[in-house]
């Protein structure tokens, strides 16, 4: 019960308290009904479902089930009324009962029934995930709580999902990997709440705060000062961080067609909003194109990134980076969602956002320019801007000595990424240049269907994702990486 006014106050601050109720209610209950073992979201749901055998074994993926196991229904949710009038269904929901009565907001817009069966003409197949079973047409909450925590401690993380009544892909949109990016979460709160689970094809999976260890302090890092995006795909035998990275990798991951991870810049820098993406990768690029009129980045991402464990696990993935950390930012956040709406109607997965027509990404490579010498740094350029080579980027100013020392443009280019007025170090990667990339450098896109699916979610239950990147890489502490600044985001 202690955690739950800061958690509260926190949420309702970035206006998320719909899921705090959602998840906290299933935790009080999961606690009541089982001591003995890890809370499990699978468990948790079954606050108002009958037992299915087998939800104990929640450190299982979920793909090393058998294919028929029964799942409890998740509930059909409207993500979109006021907290006040979920407020009575959600405690009603810790009385065992057929989930038929439960739909307590049915009577506000006529949903399918949980217990309908899909469309026998189509092949739309309920999401199964965290130990519940999402029937096509619902909007739902569920919760992910890493396989290995302290318990009573480590808050459940909230997970929205809406299955279409169609079907489709599964888009997973993941924000606060790294808990003081603000940005992203705002984003995908505005994305997931203007979906219709009516007339959606396909999924999408959106985890407003990924990393709610250093989102409840402000931090981009976990508590044991890890950077949980240095430690995808994970170790279930590893540090903290890399058992974190593990679950959420397996049980949310390995469940998407693509991914979408929202970051910012890092340590008071602050970025055009921008995807980073492999573009060697042709699904990478079809993705890209998907965000219409957006600055897209050629990166392979550092080792250890969710993106790039993503690829390597066969699931296309970006990161869309916008503003700075600690920061909300109406342009940032209005950018990003354009932009994933606009990927969700190329994707067909709906049909109703037509916001920017057909313009191309713009795609670039990029160089860092940094400070030379210490002191305060103060910018003449602004982000997206074009420069030109010995143009005057900004000034660095000892604040002891009064030498002022000048960055110069080594690059024709663009303004990517930028600090913001600060103290520096020598060696302060300042600013972000992006540099155009030639066409034959982009591989040409390739469709994301779901027919991947299956692909994905057989190796993520046979354990082997990632496993030979893993294997290949001796240590995944944050010391063994390169300094957060040389990647200023991921
Ligand atoms: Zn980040």
């Amino acid at each position: 019960m202690s955690l739950r006014p800061p958690l509260r106050s926190a949420y309702r601050a970035l206006s998320l308290t719909l899921m705090l109720v959602s998840a906290q209610g299933y935790s009080f209950t999961e606690t009541e009904e089982n001591q003995t073992t890890a809370p499990s979201q699978a468990e948790e749901l079954q606050a108002d479902q009958p037992r299915a055998e087998g939800q104990g074994e929640e450190a299982e993926p979920l793909a090393q089930q058998p294919d028929e196991a029964p799942l409890p229904q998740a509930e059909n949710l409207q993500l979109d009324q006021p907290i006040e009038e979920l407020e009575v269904p959600t405690a009603a929901e810790e009385t065992p009962q057929p989930p038929e009565s439960s739909t307590a907001s049915g009577e506000k817009r006529a949903a399918p029934q949980p217990d309908s069966p899909p469309a026998p003409e189509e092949q739309n197949r309920p999401l199964r995930l965290l130990g519940a079973e999402v029937p096509p047409a619902t909007a739902t909450r569920l919760a992910w709580s890493p396989s290995q925590h302290f318990e009573g401690v480590y808050s459940p993380t909230p997970v929205l999902v809406v299955k279409g009544a169609k079907p489709g892909p599964t888009l997973c949109l993941t924000a606060a990997v790294h808990g003081d990016e603000l940005n992203g979460i705002e984003t995908v709160r505005r994305v997931m709440y203007n979906l219709d689970a009516n007339t959606m094809s396909g999924a999408v999976i959106g985890v407003p705060i990924v990393n709610l260890q250093g989102f409840h302090r402000g931090s981009r890092y976990l508590t044991d000062r890890r950077d949980l995006n240095r430690h995808f795909p994970g170790d279930p035998n590893g540090s903290s961080a890399s058992r974190i990275a593990y679950s959420f990798f397996h049980e949310v991951i390995s469940h998407c067609n693509a991914v979408v991870d929202l970051h910012t810049g890092s340590f008071y820098r602050t970025n055009l909003p921008q995807l980073r993406g492999d573009l060697q990768n042709p699904k990478v690029v079809k993705l890209t194109k998907g965000f219409g009129s957006t600055v897209v980045l050629h990166s392979t991402g550092a080792k250890g990134t969710l993106r790039r464990a993503a690829v390597e696990a066969g699931i296309p993935a970006v990161t869309l980076e916008a503003g700075a950390p600690m920061v909300l930012d109406e342009r940032s956040v209005s950018h990003s969602v354009k932009g994933i709406r606009t990927l969700l109607n190329q994707l067909g997965m709906v049909a109703k956002f037509r916001l920017w027509g057909d313009p191309e990404p713009v795609y670039y490579n990029s160089t860092w320019q940094r400070a030379t010498t210490g002191g305060i740094i103060f910018s003449e350029v602004q982000l997206g801007q074009f420069v030109r080579k010995g143009d005057l980027l900004g000034t660095v100013t000892n604040p002891i000595t009064n030498v002022r020392t000048e960055i110069r443009s080594e690059y024709n280019g663009r303004i990517l990424g930028m600090a913001m007025n600060q103290v520096v170090q020598p060696g302060f990667a300042a600013y972000h240049i992006g540099i155009q990339a030639p066409e034959e450098q982009i591989s040409p896109p390739e469709e994301v269907t779901a027919d991947s699916e299956q692909a994905v979610e057989e190796s993520a239950g046979s354990g082997e994702v990632g496993a030979p990147h893993e294997a290949a890489t001796p240590a995944t502490d944050t010391e063994s990486q390169p300094p957060a600044e040389e990647s200023d985001d991921d």
